[in-house]
């Protein structure tokens, strides 16, 4: 039995309710709004299990005039010189980190994720705002070399328009600003639609960019029922590109109603990451990249390695000196600094990896640290000697399960990491250049990390093959994403 775990931290907690940047209406053109009818939607802590927060139920009208805003203020903000566009961008990023403290507090409260995490999402979201504030002016167009006489060929790039932004809770601060920051750095405007389990950090968002003096409706944010504001964005004739982050499912779903009205989509879908250690590695780096590629936001991440392989050569070095460092983690209320993994998200989540656990060890599979979770408590746990056709290395785990499956030979290896139709990130440990070389070569996934499991960066193209998604975010590239190209075509010179 898992210890009761008692909220020793409710002064802190009142501190958040309390503080201005805790925002429960919606943002629809500069004005902060609660839904018409009265209708809310409760937000839970997850660690206390109480609701600290409502936020408005949205009807189809309320949606649209969001969508409504988001068209009215275009025009003004796409033709703004990029370099004002990007001013605003940097003073937005100012105050979010002039405020890092409370958002982190405001991700704690609604996610409850540990206060470090919380804090380095922060970091990590607001360098997306700085990154794009730059970036804004670096939207070059090309001239063509002419294909006739007395012609200029020339290809210029425009803002795709009105985007909808929609989010899971696991990032509810960092997955939304690596998808507004770009958007507005290339002078689209944005209707963003939080989880319902998340919204908090997303409005503390919005309150922090008007205050930055970014212009009434380029920046909404809506609350409501997920399904009725999918069918309104999806068939929306405004709405010209989606960027949806979450289950590969909703994602499919998007990719199908937005069909009609022919729209760009960017998809950030699950992933099922593989981690493989090859006999060579540094065992001391091989269990840092484990450490932070399975542990890092408690596992609740797309990128999270779901699967380690670890060559028979190594393997019990590595299962030995990685279960020490499991078993050192502190599980406790993310408002406590020691803690390391907090609560997940909810009691399904934690349902979930009791599953993977359970199915896992009735195979075989030997527990070595942590075991069952309870409630939302999930202890960070170790399974080695988990077989390929385990239900986790079919399903994301998304929790602090770390399963370990032996392998001898590099093409069993490769075999085993592509054997998933997803294709986010992997992650491979080798000192062998060549390995190295063949590996990231051979991988079917949108990223790698070598002997880190530390990837994401504000500078770098997230996002995956297979059914983990289409486009990127973060980079230049990430900024095309949110744009179109005119060709112009001049004669009679
Ligand atoms: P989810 O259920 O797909 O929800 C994500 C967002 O979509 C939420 O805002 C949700 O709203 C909304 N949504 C649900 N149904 C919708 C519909 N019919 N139309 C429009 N929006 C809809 O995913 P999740 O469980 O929150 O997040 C976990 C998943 O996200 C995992 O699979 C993870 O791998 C993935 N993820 C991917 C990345 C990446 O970059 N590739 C990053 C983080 C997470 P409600 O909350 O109101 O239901």
């Amino acid at each position: 039995m898992m210890e009761q775990m008692v909220p020793t931290h409710n002064a802190d907690r009142d501190a958040v309710r309390n503080s201005p940047l805790f925002k429960q209406q919606a943002l629809i053109g500069g004005r902060w709004r609660s839904a018409a009818s009265g209708g809310t939607i409760a937000v839970d802590d997850p660690f206390t299990g109480e609701t600290i927060g409502a936020v408005p139920d949205l009807d189809r009208q309320e949606v649209q005039g969001a969508i409504d805003a988001a068209q009215a203020a275009f025009k003004d903000w796409s033709r703004r010189p990029a370099k004002d566009r990007g001013a605003l961008l940097r003073r937005w990023h100012e105050l979010i980190m002039a405020n890092r403290e409370m958002l982190a507090r405001i991700i704690t409260l609604e996610n409850g994720k540990a206060l470090k995490e919380a804090r380095a999402e922060i970091d990590y979201g607001a360098a997306f705002v700085e990154f794009y504030a730059d970036e804004a002016t670096r939207a070059f167009g090309e001239v063509i070399p002419a294909n006739a006489p007395g012609r200029e060929l020339r290809a210029t790039r425009e803002p795709v328009g009105v985007c909808v932004a929609i989010t899971p809770w696991n990032f509810p601060n960092a997955m939304l600003t690596r998808k507004l920051a770009p958007a507005l750095a290339a002078g689209c405007t944005m209707v963003a639609k939080p989880a319902s389990q998340t919204p908090l950090s997303a409005l503390a968002l919005g309150l922090l960019a008007q205050e930055a003096g970014i212009p009434d409706g380029v920046l909404n944010v809506v609350t409501g029922k997920a399904s009725m504001i999918g069918e309104i964005v999806t068939s929306s004739q405004t709405v010209r590109k989606i960027s949806f982050t979450g289950s590969t499912g909703i994602g499919a779903w998007l990719m199908q109603a937005s069909g009609p009205t022919i729209k760009r989509l960017g998809l950030e879908l699950g992933g099922n990451a593989p981690l493989i250690i090859f006999d060579d590695a540094d065992l001391d780096m091989a269990i840092e990249t484990a450490m932070v590629a399975k542990f890092r936001n408690s596992g609740q991440s797309c990128i999270a390695a779901n699967r380690i392989y670890v060559q028979a050569g190594i393997h019990d070095r590595f299962v030995e000196a990685f279960r020490t460092r499991i078993a050192a983690m502190v599980l406790g209320d993310g408002f406590d600094e020691a803690t390391d993994i907090g609560p997940l998200i909810d009691t399904a989540a934690v349902d979930k990896v009791n599953e993977h656990l359970d199915e896992a060890l009735k195979a075989g599979a030997t527990l070595l640290a942590g075991g069952r979770g309870e409630g939302r408590m999930m202890p960070p746990s170790l399974i080695a000697g988990v077989r390929q056709d385990a239900l986790l290395t079919r399903e994301e785990t998304f929790g602090p399960l770390a399963a370990v499956i032996r392998f001898d030979s590099y093409e069993e290896a490769i075999c085993l990491a592509n054997d998933t139709p997803f294709g986010l990130a992997s992650y491979i440990c080798s000192s062998d250049p060549r390995t190295i070389a063949r590996a990231t070569r051979d991988i079917e996934s949108g990223m790698c990390g070598i002997n880190t499991g530390l990837i994401s960066n504000a500078a770098a193209p997230f996002g995956g093959v297979k059914q983990s998604g289409l486009g990127r975010e973060g980079s230049h590239h990430g900024l095309e994403d949110y744009l179109n190209i005119k060709y112009l075509c001049q004669a009679g010179l």
